[in-house]
């Protein structure tokens, strides 16, 4: 990478504010920090270490960062430091695929598994995917800092699933009206039950927030430390997942027709064989349809009100609506 970041920085007559032998050093154009944005050399990994904005470069491609700096496209610079279309790879570390395990067990993706049209949010070609996640109120930030996609041929926003820097697989929301079935579209493969979306939200949060859906998911991004299913089912894999992170309690945020699964997952979660996590229930604001509906303040409202799971109550979910509430004792 040193010979390609040489190159270009001559190229584009771009002056770094220092260098060391391992790094160039800028102002980071985000948030303004003196010196604090790094592209390393070798290998091309840039981080702001002042981070004071989510759009601040997080680590992975040099791609972003110079786009920042010299406000050339993603896909212009990636072309010119790769001489091809991979921005897409370089921002995710990749393991060569294992043959000898087996097929069971959970397995980074590969770069064959995004195809090749997918290009990040950030890219000029990405804008009807654009379009239609702030039709749903998400914002530029949160698209960059969770690092979505958009599929210009399937016509999809692409989510990917990242854990521990590693990309398990991706789901694709449709930004057209389409059949609810056709909605969304996964990845082939076996991944989706055994992993969580936006998992490294897990790394210090005392709490996890569960959420089905990815919209869902980021409206609670005032109060943190959210996770997406991707789905009405929830793998105890992905119940795992949440117990071997840093949360210490469980907050589902479950759409009105899954009421009937909170006191199954309560009662998973209070294994005590495994480590038992308290769990609360956040309730859809009576106005909304669900949480995606909602804005970012009634998410975190939503949420600071939730209430504790008694585990002698059983809810029963008549007509998927009206819930009634009875003793056990
Ligand atoms: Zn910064």
């Amino acid at each position: 990478m040193e010979r390609e970041l040489e190159l270009f920085i001559s190229n584009h007559n771009i002056t770094p504010e220092s260098e060391n032998g391992r790094s160039y050093v800028f102002d980071c154009p985000s948030c303004g920090g003196k010196r604090k944005l790094y592209i390393e050399k070798e290998t091309g990994r840039s981080i702001c270490f002042k981070a004071a904005d989510s759009s601040c470069p997080k680590s992975g491609s040099p791609v972003y960062a110079l786009s920042l700096i010299t406000g050339l496209h993603a896909s212009d610079i990636s072309k010119e430091l790769f001489d091809h279309d991979t921005v897409l790879k370089e921002t995710i570390s990749f393991d060569q695929p294992n043959k000898t395990q087996s097929s069971d067990e959970l397995q980074p993706a590969t770069g064959a598994d995004l195809p090749l049209d997918f290009t990040p949010i950030y890219d000029p070609s990405s804008i009807d995917g654009v379009l239609y996640l702030e039709s749903r109120g998400i914002t530029r930030d949160l698209m960059i800092k969770y690092g979505l996609m958009y599929s210009p041929i399937m016509r999809r926003v692409i989510f990917p699933i990242v854990m521990n820097g590693k990309l398990y697989g991706w789901q694709g929301r449709a930004i057209d009206k389409v059949d609810k079935g056709f909605r969304m579209y996964n990845m082939p493969g076996r991944w989706k039950t055994k992993t969580l979306m936006f998992y490294s939200n897990l790394e210090k949060s005392e709490y996890a927030i569960l959420a089905e859906g990815p919209i869902s998911a980021l409206k609670f991004a005032k109060a943190g430390g959210f996770v997406a299913s991707m789905g009405k089912e929830i793998d105890d894999a992905q119940l795992d997942l949440i117990r071997s992170s840093s949360a210490k309690r469980i907050y589902l945020a479950l759409d009105r027709d899954a009421k009937d699964k909170v006191q199954l997952i309560a009662s998973k979660m209070r294994d005590p064989r495994l480590g038992e996590m308290e769990c609360y229930m956040i309730e859809i604001p009576s106005h909304r349809d669900d949480f995606g509906d909602c804005t970012y303040e009634e998410c975190e409202q939503a949420f600071k009100e939730a209430q504790p799971v008694n585990p002698n109550d059983l809810h029963i979910n008549i007509e998927a609506k009206s819930l009634i509430r009875t003793k056990l004792r």
